[in-house]
């Protein structure tokens, strides 16, 4: 099932965490998520693709909560309403794309967050996410794996 131009349901609900893959697609296939992940196609992923012309492989998209403790999600994520995704832009510079995004897009988003990466080898990914209600949106920030306390640490971009 295709959610917008370029993005399917199917990669939006993927996961390498075989034994969640199919009840994450089966709670993604409910209104309020599904409506969600093609809000997210459309509004944000869709115009990222147009721009660079570039496949745009999401890693992540809707996380059950199942499969987001699994991924050590926060357990507020977005991902688990189905309003966030993960992606890379094919022969691009990650950073490159979050500074577009964040500078130039006009894109309305609620967070924008460059995730892991590695200006050497250009490592991560980026997160982006739909506006949120009553909460701090077109937010930008950098976010680092600390694996010695297993938490996130986040700075301002
Ligand atoms: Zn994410």
């Amino acid at each position: 099932m295709k959610l917008s131009t370029n993005f399917t349901f199917d990669e939006m609900t993927r996961t390498d965490h075989r034994k969640y893959l199919a009840a994450n697609r089966e709670e993604a296939q409910q209104p309020p998520i599904l409506d969600k992940l093609k809000r997210l196609a459309n509004e944000l992923l869709q115009p990222i693709r147009n721009h660079y012309n570039r496949s745009v492989n999401v890693s992540s998209g809707y996380r059950g909560t199942k499969l987001n403790r699994a991924v050590k999600g926060s357990p507020r994520s977005q991902h688990c309403k189905g309003e966030a995704a993960d992606f890379r832009v094919t022969d691009s510079d990650l950073r490159e794309v979050f500074d577009w995004i964040r500078d130039q897009s006009g894109l309305q988003y609620g967070q924008l967050i460059l995730e892991c990466y590695d200006p050497e080898t250009n490592s991560g990914w980026i997160h982006i996410s739909l506006p949120r209600p009553q909460r701090t949106n077109l937010q930008d920030l950098i976010a680092t794996w600390d694996a010695q306390t297993e938490k996130w640490n986040y700075q301002p971009a």
